[in-house]
């Protein structure tokens, strides 16, 4: 049972009980101000919570034949991609319950049949608020404040499960590394409060070179900047990093005090790999690296690259 449709923004919750007139309560209780699905039990559960679609809160039923709402929360909570999903039991005040054995498993709350339906709606309210939250929190951590694109703390999460997955698939990963050209000067000239704007409008011209979903920018440190892109061979990468060069380029940021150019520029180094198993993330980003450092070397303003197969 799923009353979900296409591009509804309204959170989903999930009702698990093993007796579908409970869950027809709930479900009525529900239905209007959130999508709703529901399982009759715990595997059908974890498939829902596992699926792409998955529940921001699950209200799940204690005593159920095969796995119990315990267990059903232990395995939830053991799963990555499920451990951070609210989990409320719901338990009829006969029922003999172990509260403390509950809350150690990770439930954020525990509801009594019957219901007092306010008070229902009031918690799920209460649990799915602390949850956005927290999940907003979560991505300012990821954020750098200043350009406002991913910051380094995320590019290194990135490039560690985007070099897992072309290792699985035996795809390309490519890497660019770019480094604002003289910048100290830039500051030194204009001062930094007009270098924090250069860094803005770079970021957002890398960005703006973009031409894929999974294509990732980020901020890897002062005014350094990394795109890790996926399924991306040498010959496409390097295309990319003469786009990005000719889109900062045309920002025409005057840089009267650099002899790489009158304007602001980078230096860009690109390293393609297909990963091996054998061989760590960190090969392509010192291939990366290494690239930028020639690029310094041979006049800025330039592009040097490296396909490591
Ligand atoms: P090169 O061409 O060799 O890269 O020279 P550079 O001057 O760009 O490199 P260097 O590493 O010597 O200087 C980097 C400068 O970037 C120094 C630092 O003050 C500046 N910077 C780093 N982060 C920020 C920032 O957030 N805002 C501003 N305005 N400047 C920053
Ligand atoms: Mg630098
Ligand atoms: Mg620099």
């Amino acid at each position: 049972m799923d009353t979900t449709t296409p591009k509804d923004a309204r959170p989903k919750i999930l009702i698990v009980d093993d007796n579908k007139q409970n869950i027809e309560l709930l479900m009525e209780l529900f239905r209007g101000e959130y999508r709703v699905a529901a399982a009759v039990n715990a595997t059908r559960a974890m498939k829902i919570a596992l699926s792409d679609s998955p529940p921001d809160l699950i209200l799940t039923d204690i005593l159920m034949p095969d796995i119990d709402g315990y267990q059903l929360c232990g395995l939830l909570k053991e799963n990555p991609t499920t451990k951070n999903i609210p989990i409320i039991f719901v338990t009829a005040v006969s029922e003999v319950m172990d509260e403390n054995r509950g809350f150690a498993l990770g439930a954020v709350d525990y509801i009594t049949k019957p219901f007092h339906p306010p008070m229902v709606k009031a918690r799920v309210r209460l649990h799915l608020n602390l949850k956005r939250k927290q999940e907003l929190l979560e991505q300012y951590a990821f954020i750098d404040a200043l350009t406002e694109i991913p910051n380094r703390r995320r590019f290194d999460e990135v490039m560690e499960s985007e070099w897992n997955r072309a290792t699985r698939s035996e795809n390309h990963l490519s890497l660019i590394f770019m480094d604002i050209d003289h910048f100290k000067k830039y500051n030194d000239t204009y001062g930094h409060g007009r270098g924090d704007e250069c860094l803005r409008k770079v970021a957002r011209a890398i960005k703006g070179s973009m031409r894929r979903a999974g294509d990732f920018v980020g901020r890897y440190g002062g005014e350094e900047f990394a795109v890790v892109l996926p399924y991306v061979n040498y010959d496409e990468a390097m295309l990319l990093a003469e786009r990005i060069q000719k889109n900062v380029g045309e920002l025409a940021i005057r840089h009267d005090a650099s002899d790489a150019a009158d304007h602001v520029s980078l230096s860009l180094g690109v390293a393609t790999a297909i990963p091996r198993r054998e061989t760590p993330s960190s090969t392509l980003l010192e291939a990366a690296d290494k690239m930028l450092y020639q690029a310094k070397n041979t006049g800025r303003n330039t592009i040097r690259g490296i396909d490591l197969g």
